[in-house]
């Protein structure tokens, strides 16, 4: 049914009954940030830094690294700025890397395993963070991609405190990863799910395959299980447990993450307005009422339909 969607005014995410769920944004860039209305937004849950790194033979200084970085701080003022470091490999091939060729990239080395193989990468790449840090007003975090274990998500900590950013979180983007999410939390300051990578590696589904979009789903029950793994360490440990995958833009699915008890949504600019209104609408009790019965779901069709008997006033 075509919902009644009243223009919601732009302002901080919150639940109808006044529980904060912050809305935050993706970028590749500053100029993803161009003529976006950031009225209420906490700022950006996930700066993906590929695009400075595509197509290079070389990797980019640190000046020009901090100065790409210090763009994004200054468009976003004094808000928080989540950094995920370089996300390479699989499908994010990075000539400059000469990785080498493997029979499941996706398995292979991508994400944060790359600084096995190129520790200096990583260790630029904070440094430069850190630069551009310094000279702006926003509060700028690192996060870590394609974290697996405890111990690699303690040694980036380390690392980023190392160089002066002691906001270091991981992203959870690995089964493995939010089963393990209240150890890793003993060090890092968030998480943050991403939840393409996380359906695609907890229903074993290549999510550049268009041959599974039925498994590919973050409707998957599974997939949710492993969200409220997540976000009850995070309750445990007071600490913020955001998604920042495509499933914090849908408006169907926010109300359920936030009723699992997730703290931050990180989406592209365009879907705000919809996500800000869907959470408007419902109360936190609704939310979490919500969420346990799409956890109780069979497959990803049935919990939509809850979802949606919710939303059209049903039971
Ligand atoms: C994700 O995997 O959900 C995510 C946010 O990262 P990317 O899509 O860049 O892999
Ligand atoms: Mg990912």
């Amino acid at each position: 049914a075509a919902a009644r969607e009243a223009p919601v005014p732009a302002g901080p995410g919150r639940t109808a009954d006044g529980r904060p769920v912050d809305l935050m944004v993706n970028v590749g860039s500053a100029a993803d940030l161009d003529g976006v209305d950031l009225t209420g937004v906490a700022g950006v849950g996930l700066f993906r830094t590929e695009f400075l790194f595509l197509g290079r033979h070389e990797q980019p200084g640190p000046d020009e690294q901090a100065a790409a970085y210090a763009k994004v701080f200054e468009a976003a003022g004094d808000r928080t700025v989540v950094v995920r470091t370089l996300d390479a490999g699989a499908d994010k091939p990075l000539p400059f890397l000469r990785l080498p060729g493997e029979p499941n990239p996706a398995l292979g080395v991508r994400g944060l395993r790359v600084a096995r193989r190129r520790p200096g990468v990583l260790r630029t790449q904070l440094e430069a963070v850190a630069r551009a840090a310094a000279g702006t007003r926003a509060r700028v975090a690192v996060m870590a991609p394609m974290v697996s274990t405890p111990a690699e998500a303690d040694e980036f900590v380390a690392l980023a405190r190392e160089c002066g950013l002691p906001a270091a979180g991981v992203m959870i983007e690995v089964p493995a990863a939010a089963l393990r999410a209240a150890r890793i939390l003993r060090e890092a300051e968030f998480l943050s799910i991403g939840t393409n990578d996380l359906s695609q590696y907890a229903l074993a589904a290549d999510r550049q395959s268009s041959d599974v979009p039925d498994l590919l789903d973050p409707w998957q029950p599974a997939v949710l299980d492993l969200v409220a793994r997540c976000a009850e360490a995070g309750a445990a440990a007071g600490k913020s447990v955001g998604v920042c995958g495509e499933a914090a833009a849908d408006p169907l699915l926010a109300p359920v993450l936030a009723g699992l008890g997730v703290t931050r949504l990180s989406m592209a600019p365009r879907a705000l307005p919809a996500v800000r209104a869907a959470l408007l609408r419902r109360t936190f009790a609704e939310c979490a009422d919500l969420a346990e019965r799409v956890l109780a779901a069979d497959d990803p069709a049935e919990a939509r339909e809850l979802a949606r008997t919710q939303q059209n006033g049903g039971a």
